[in-house]
């Protein structure tokens, strides 16, 4: 079958088998998310097409295959998306994250009934779910562990953090910020939302019209990928800040920056990409204590005949994330 960008169907496929060192979950909880919706629209360098959608899932081990210690059937587990090697520099210098080979055979198609988990992921980044937490909860370990490895990136962080971008990661952020006990502003342009992040406890900042002239943000967190938006959180924070570049820009995009600026006034750009297996234990140990409780940011649940629906509502900015859950 011929396959274009931009479809997709649902299809009736074998279910997959543990090769050495993989374990097949039964899926009980999938999230919908941005990157889903990105591969849709344009596709991705690294993956191959056609691809089952869904990354973000938590599920019940069904079968584990052999060499695999630690993990046996019936547990329920979350996988990060990625599986560093843990011998490469990156990996010994506790930057797994940038692992090459990590990246090489991804988690990917949760949005089934069942998903082979490659053997890189269970054995450098495969989560067991603590007894009372839910499945779809536990199934935001992927996008909150990127949201603390953001943190784990700042060096100095002070007490007032703006966020720019209302999405899903804009409030996850929101919810760790406050959970820090530090103030959070979200800027973004649809009201729907900063009442959204209003309720999570942070103060809206309405930028339909642009971005403010000015904010004296002790942390700038872009949330949005978008490049003039990159180009102007220089002038957001106080002399001494830092620009967190969180949300990804297309490829091939670049920026100007006002050199003067982030020269006399010391203004630090940081990167922030993915996370790392600690980072993602992290985020799991945070989503079971109720420190992050992103409950507020799922529209809907339902069953994966919904997920038609779902993307496309999603595609539409209409809700966060959905759930489809098994039972
Ligand atoms: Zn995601
Ligand atoms: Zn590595």
């Amino acid at each position: 079958m011929q396959t274009v960008i931009g479809r997709y169907e649902e299809r009736d496929l074998p279910v997959p088998r543990a090769a050495s060192g993989e374990v097949v979950l039964r899926i009980r909880a999938a999230l919908t998310c941005g990157t889903d919706l990105k591969l849709l629209a344009r596709g991705h360098p690294k993956i191959a097409l056609p691809v089952t959608m869904g990354h973000e899932a938590c599920g019940e081990i069904v079968e584990v295959g052999e060499g695999v210690a630690g993990f046996r059937v019936g547990e329920r587990v979350v996988p990060g998306v990625s599986g560093p090697c843990g011998v490469c520099a990156d990996c010994r210098a506790g930057r797994e994250n940038l692992c090459a080979d990590g990246h090489a055979d991804r988690m990917w198609g949760t949005f089934a009934e069942f998903v082979r988990v490659p053997a890189g992921v269970v054995k450098a980044n495969l989560h067991r779910v603590p007894e009372d937490l839910s499945d779809t909860v536990a199934a935001f370990l992927d996008p909150l562990a990127s949201v603390l490895h953001g943190w784990n990136r700042l060096t100095h962080r002070g007490t007032r953090f703006l966020i720019y971008g209302s999405g899903a990661l804009a409030l996850l952020w929101t919810l760790v910020v406050r959970g820090r006990g530090a103030h959070a502003t979200v800027a973004g342009r649809r009201p729907d939302r900063l009442r959204l992040a209003a309720s999570l406890g942070a103060d809206a900042l309405d930028v339909a019209g642009g971005a403010p002239g000015r904010f004296e943000a002790d942390v700038a967190i872009d949330c949005t990928g978008e490049t003039q938006i990159w180009a102007r959180l220089p002038d957001l924070v106080r002399p001494g800040g830092q620009v967190l570049l969180f949300g990804g820009c297309a490829p091939g995009a670049s920026v100007a920056y006002d050199a003067t600026r982030l020269h006399y006034s010391e203004i630090s750009l940081l990167g922030s990409f993915h996370s790392t297996p600690r980072e993602a234990r992290e985020a799991l140990e945070a989503l079971a204590s109720g420190l992050v409780d992103p409950r507020p940011l799922i529209a809907e649940t339902g069953r994966l005949s919904d997920l038609p629906r779902f993307l496309e509502a999603q595609q539409k900015g209409r809700g966060l994330r959905y759930a489809i859950t098994s039972e």
